[in-house]
């Protein structure tokens, strides 16, 4: 199976450092969208990465594909956990790991999280993965629409992902390819900030492989890039016999990097000299607009899972835990804590920061802020508040009268 490849990845416009990577060594793909304090994040998607690029040639090529694959994600969840217990700074990292190894007429995908991928074929685009999210595990049980979900402040909390516990669920699905066939597989930085059609466009447009990876990126910075963002772009190029494929997954390399993570590189105390975490600006808290620039909010997995950990090093935790923020309940008003939205042996690891003089009970009444007595969290102040702004923009749209509504 021949294949030709491009890829791309970059920190975005908001973030401070690329957590995202990908792996292309031919027949194998795969993104990684990493997360956690501190260095955490980019430990988690590299790792992830390195293990799953020790899937031997031979495990590629034949039928067993599909579960070695499974079983390396597996492991890199293992290694990612093992990482994270031997070093307590990087405690409740985690990655999204999205991969594909292409065989003759057919590729096998293993996945877990709200990395991507899709395929084109004849112009148009179709998602092979489903995201592992709390959003679309209420869109499916109805709860939300497509719509709501895309600007929906919880849509970047994930229910599956390496690093959060030992078992670990994969999903695994054989796809039958043709020569032609284009597969995408992204982070979530390019589907929050690039919408579907735009990047269908973008993949039947640009011929090369390269081009697209690159042109996919610039759109998702164009659009405010307010996230890591990483493209691979795999042409399928002939139909090979079966007869070659041995051969063929060591040698056809030419166009894909070698392991290339994207991340930094681990372990070097490399800091960015300018912006220091305090520079943000004073102006006031502004709604987000929906579905754009928001930072992702995919921190209560994480939490949960450093709060149970937290048991046992409470104390040498507390710089990580006061510097998340979330919006919750105060009694029957909205909130603004610092802290994580948890109780570990009957510690509460936050502290009211604000009570508004909204109804809490009214928010909840409203679709997109159900969960607020769970807390919603944010990766800052700013963001916080931002989520306060737009449920008090929420609760006055709620109560203007609806045009024509009781009036007959
Ligand atoms: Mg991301």
């Amino acid at each position: 199976m021949r294949v030709l490849v491009g890829a791309a990845t970059d920190v975005g416009r908001v973030r401070e450092r690329n957590e995202d990577g990908f792996l292309s060594r031919e027949p194998l793909f795969a993104v990684a969208d990493g997360m956690g304090g501190h260095r955490g994040g980019s430990v988690a998607s590299k790792l992830a990465l390195e293990v799953l690029s020790q899937m031997g040639g031979d495990s590629m090529s034949g039928d067993g594909a599909a579960k070695d694959l499974a079983e390396m994600v597996v492991q890199a969840n293992e290694a990612v956990l093992e990482r994270a217990s031997e070093q307590p700074r990087l405690t409740g990292m985690g990655t999204t790991l999205t991969a594909i190894v292409v065989q003759p007429g057919r590729l096998h995908l293993a996945h877990v999280g709200d990395s991507r991928a899709y395929m084109l074929r004849d112009g148009t685009l179709s998602q092979l993965t489903e995201d592992h999210s709390l959003v679309q595990r209420m869109v499916k049980e109805g709860k939300l629409t497509p719509e709501e979900a895309e600007v929906h402040p919880h849509r970047s909390v994930l229910t599956r992902a390496l690093g959060v516990e030992p078992e670990l669920e994969v999903d695994k699905e054989t796809i039958e390819v043709r020569p032609g066939d284009r597969v995408l597989l992204c982070s979530d930085g390019l589907t929050t900030m690039v919408s579907e059609d735009e990047i269908q466009e973008v993949l039947a447009e640009q011929q090369d492989p390269q081009a697209a990876a690159e042109a996919l990126v610039e759109a998702a910075n164009e659009a405010g890039g307010a996230d890591n963002v990483t493209a691979v772009v795999i042409d399928v190029l002939v139909d090979a016999a079966a007869a070659e494929v041995g051969g063929e997954a060591a040698a056809a390399t030419q166009t894909a990097e070698p392991t290339d993570t994207g991340a930094d590189e681990e372990g070097a105390v490399r800091r960015p000299f300018s912006e220091p975490a305090t520079a943000t600006t004073g102006r006031p808290a502004q709604a987000p607009t929906p579905g754009r620039r928001r930072r992702p909010l995919r921190t209560l997995i994480w939490l949960v899972a450093v709060a149970a950990i937290l048991g046992a090093a409470l104390m040498g935790a507390r710089a990580y835990v006061y510097s998340q923020w979330f919006v919750g309940v105060e009694g029957e008003r909205v909130a603004l804590f610092r802290g994580m939205p948890v109780e570990v042996l009957g510690y509460e690891l936050h502290e009211v920061v604000e009570v508004t003089p909204l109804s809490a009970d009214e928010a909840m009444q409203l679709r997109p802020w159900r969960q607020l007595a769970d807390g919603i969290t944010a990766d800052s102040e700013e963001e916080a508040r931002s989520i306060l702004a737009t449920i008090e923009l929420d609760l006055a749209a709620a109560q203007r009268p609806r045009p024509g509504a009781g009036s007959g």
